[in-house]
């Protein structure tokens, strides 16, 4: 009988196959104590060990800098960092001097303290640290030892990993050709290890817990979704049949689909029209500037939202405008004459950046995120603004790195949303997260404008917000005057409207994307938008599924920004769809007798347009 487990959507894509359970070895070096005479001998082995862990470290990072890129392998930075904290070196040696153990020990226990007080801070971000203390934990403990570093059994066929929890050294060995996808107990879908998941383009579902976990026997098989985090047990044949064994490809890969792999259309080439000639534009959706290669080969017309929080939040210090630049610049570089969208600091909730040094909250969904975050630290907001002013430069036209140039010419945020017309380059799309009200898109606009003002480039910026809040879905056509661009955030948008924590596995059953309340939300932003000019997209996953993206066509948006892995699939599947149809079928989304009609019609709809496979993926 088939069983599902419901985790958190860590890194898209489908899976299916046989799992290998695997268990992290468990690895306590003897208990030592050792006379005072030895002390210094000790310290100096423990300073030593230090030192060549940190050496392997740099050489993980630099495999993994030319395996998956710069951003990911800088994962691995903090981990040499917390090397040289004092409060695990001076820790230890403490533990080393005034308790008589041995290097191990002291190095053991001192971890053990620090693991002890992350746990009580019970919070995603803190808690995705512990992953690296253990990383660290076992490189030390190997040097001290002599020992091998810890090896875990991997599978040499294709397999799905289940096991509780991974650090970014055992993920970054994982061949994506034989790991097809990951299930894991504990984490979070901004740990490193599921970043680092995302960049290998392996599918993963964290935090299905310890329960979830007990569920799944070695051996047995299990469908995965990436996205949403379902994983199946023993599914039923025709399933399995469904996602054959190149589940890993989406739905793209298979059944009727499969056959547009020969099609010239298929991934970059062709811009993507639905089966009655509506044009649909995919962007992607990236967390860091190394993402932009693998946008470009699922065919994305430019970046829909970078995640811009990302690219620094394991850093202990408040990146530098110089730091933020080189970053920006990577990716608006990456695709030239194309939108890249940038989206501010989206920081709070469960993302939790070492350099602020949060305090704990109660309900941080709720709390100190994002935009609310920016206007508190206007110097950071500011920094962050400059950088992108500066690195939106096109490149061959001007000095983008510091002064020269002159203000004042720029329009988009800074000065009402025209300007800059006849330029040749792109606009800067500046995009807010996390808005509420009115006066929060005012003070960011002075923000803007100052930023304009203190780089001396000439810019056009382009402002825009996510609409991830009931309040601004409800008000847009009040604040519609102020923005250029709108992007809607269905990840958030559910959270907040059907008050479901999105990083909570054991209620996701209730984050449904298609309640009614959110069909009205879909359908009255977009009218509010187009009823004020405004460019509309969307930026949340759940235009990933065919039944969301169906809605959302039939409603009327036209842009989607998804994962670069979940691209070919949404690309392949508007081109069977008819937005005529679909329009029919999503009218009147305002009624009640025509809304609860609607999630069966487009079932139904689906199941004609894409057969057998792609039903079954809906059948959820
Ligand atoms: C969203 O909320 O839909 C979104 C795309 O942003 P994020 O997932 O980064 O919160
Ligand atoms: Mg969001």
């Amino acid at each position: 009988m088939s069983i599902v487990i419901r985790g958190i959507g860590a890194s898209p894509g489908h899976a299916c196959g046989t799992v290998r359970r695997l268990q992290m070895p468990v690895w306590r070096p003897v208990h030592r104590s050792i006379g005072a005479s030895e002390v210094e001998r000790e310290v100096a082995r423990f300073e030593e060990a230090c030192r060549r862990a940190a050496e392997h470290i740099r050489e993980t990072r630099a495999s993994s800098a030319s395996a998956l890129g710069e951003v990911a392998a800088s994962i691995f930075e903090p981990q040499i960092m917390l090397l040289s904290d004092p409060e695990i070196v001076v820790g230890t040696v403490r533990h080393i001097r005034e308790n008589l153990l041995s290097a191990e020990r002291a190095f053991d226990w001192r971890l053990a303290e620090l693991q002890a007080a992350m746990l009580d801070a019970r919070h995603a971000m803190v808690l995705d640290r512990i992953a690296d203390l253990r990383d660290i934990r076992w490189r030390v403990i190997a040097e001290l030892d002599g020992a091998e570093q810890v090896q875990l059994a991997l599978p040499r066929e294709e397999a799905l990993i289940a096991i509780e929890d991974l650090t970014p050294s055992i993920v970054v060995r994982f061949d994506p050709e034989v790991v097809l996808g990951i299930v894991t107990a504990a984490g979070s879908r901004t740990s490193h290890s599921a970043l680092l998941a995302r960049s290998l383009g392996i599918p993963a579902v964290v935090g299905a817990g310890i329960a979830g976990l007990a569920k799944i026997v070695d051996g047995c098989t299990a469908l995965l979704d990436g996205s949403t985090g379902r994983v199946v047990l023993n599914p039923e044949g025709a399933e399995v049949a469904a996602h054959d064994n190149s589940a890993r490809r989406p739905l793209s890969s298979r059944g009727r689909l499969s056959s547009r792999r020969e099609d010239p259309s298929y991934g970059g080439a062709a811009p993507p029209f639905t089966a009655d000639g509506v044009r649909v534009r995919f962007r992607a959706n990236i967390d860091h500037p190394g993402d932009v290669a693998s946008a470009r080969r699922a065919g994305a017309e430019g970046i829909g939202l970078l995640r811009s929080e990302f690219l620094f939040i394991g850093q202990r210090t408040i990146p530098t405008e110089e730091e933020q630049y080189q970053a920006y610049r990577e990716a608006f570089a990456g695709f030239p004459g194309q939108p890249v969208t940038l989206r501010t600091f989206d920081i709070g909730g469960d993302k939790r950046p070492l350099f602020l040094n949060m305090s704990p909250e109660d309900n941080p969904y709720l709390g100190w995120r994002a935009i609310r975050i920016c206007l508190d630290m206007p110097d950071l907001f500011l920094n962050q603004i400059r950088a992108a002013v500066r690195a939106a430069v096109p490149r061959g036209s001007g000095e983008a790195g510091g002064s020269g140039g002159k203000a004042g010419e720029s329009g988009g945020a800074a000065g009402g949303s025209g300007g800059g017309s006849g330029s040749r380059e792109e606009p800067l799309r500046l995009l807010i997260p996390f808005v509420t009200s009115e006066s929060e898109i005012l003070r960011t606009k002075e923000i803007v404008a100052e930023a304009i003002n203190d780089t001396g480039v000439a810019r056009h910026v382009l402002l825009g917000i996510m609409v991830e809040t009931p309040a601004i879905a409800d008000t847009l056509d009040i604040v519609a005057r102020h923005i250029d661009f709108v992007s809607l955030g269905t990840n958030d948008l559910v959270q907040y409207t059907l008050a479901v924590d999105r990083g909570n596995a054991r209620v996701q059953h209730v984050a449904d994307p298609l309640h009614p309340a959110l069909l009205r939300s879909y359908r009255r932003v977009f009218a509010a938008a187009r009823e004020a000019g405004l460019d509309i997209g969307v930026c949340g996953d759940m235009a990933a599924d065919p039944v969301g993206l169906a809605l959302l066509l039939g409603i009327g948006y036209r842009d989607f920004s998804l994962a670069p892995a979940l691209i070919p699939e949404a690309r392949e599947a508007v081109q069977l769809f008819s937005a005529n149809e679909l329009s029919r079928i999503c009218g009147g989304l305002e009624s009640p007798a025509r809304i609860s009609r609607t999630r069966r019609r487009l079932r139904a709809y689906l199941e004609e347009t894409i057969p057998s496979d792609a039903a079954l993926a809906l059948a959820r």
